[in-house]
């Protein structure tokens, strides 16, 4: 089967959960974030193209689960987007022990932490072959780090953006494989059959900014050693929304 095009400036989304223990529940497990830093490391390497990652916070906290239990919902997002932080400081380590140059750049500016977002300068570090992690999602209340993902891809003129799932699923499914077992995955997938048949690959906000911008996603499983390699060097791994 003929490999799909391949990208030389990508986003990479991961989820916050992506670097939780799935044993003991602790947040953040040190050996994961080292093993995924270890394959941004060598795809990133071997493939030659630039690479930036939008980490979530879901391991720390969810805007949704402070606004459910009655907080203010501004208040209860702004700390989802300190939570991004904490976890792209733990991947930056991890890189940066494995001498891969990194910034992270915030939304929310914290200067003595780390840089603050500027498009430009994103796109600089990207070019020198620093690997660029995007925090506070894009800042803003009411949105995820799905949607911060598509914006900063957009932003930077990246090529397409990578949605790397942990749960096991590994990619666009006709139903929810955990649920039916009759469900399919589709190998590609337009945009408008995600919404109009409701698949939560993205959140829906993220969908349909990606459809305006003709921006492709590729979800794909995150989890098996090797697959961001396999996913960035083109091979037919997960969906291709397009
Ligand atoms: N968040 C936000 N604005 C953004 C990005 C994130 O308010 O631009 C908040 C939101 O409350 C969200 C939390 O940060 O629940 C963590 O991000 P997300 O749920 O996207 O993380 P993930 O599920 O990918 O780990």
């Amino acid at each position: 089967m003929a490999e799909r095009r391949r990208a030389k400036r990508v986003v990479l989304k991961m989820s916050g959960e992506a670097l939780a223990s799935p044993e003991s529940g602790e947040p953040i497990d040190a050996a994961i974030v080292e093993r995924i830093a270890r394959e941004i490391v060598d795809a990133r390497a071997e493939l030659d193209l630039e690479l930036a990652v939008m980490i979530g916070g879901g391991n720390i906290w969810r805007g949704s689960t402070g606004a459910g239990a009655g907080m203010d919902r501004a208040t209860s997002d702004t700390m989802g987007m300190l939570g991004t932080v904490i976890n792209a400081l733990a991947l930056q380590d991890a890189l940066e022990r494995q001498c891969q140059p990194t910034r992270v750049l915030t939304a929310i500016h914290m200067a003595e932490v780390a840089e603050p977002y500027i498009r430009r300068r994103a796109i600089r570090h990207l070019e020198k072959g620093r690997v660029v992690l995007f925090a506070a999602g894009m800042g803003n209340p009411y949105f995820t780090t799905d949607t911060s993902a598509a914006l900063r891809a957009a932003e930077i003129e990246a090529d397409l953006l990578y949605k790397g799932t942990h749960g096991g699923v590994d990619g666009v499914y006709s139903a929810d494989p955990r649920v039916d077992p009759t469900a399919t995955r589709f190998e590609e997938i337009s945009f408008m059959d995600v919404v109009s048949k409701d698949l939560r690959a993205l959140d829906l906000t993220a969908i349909t900014f990606c459809k305006d911008n003709g921006l492709p996603i590729l979800v794909f499983d995150l989890t098996p050693p090797g697959n961001l390699r396999r996913a960035l060097s083109g091979e037919r791994i997960g969906t291709l929304v397009r």
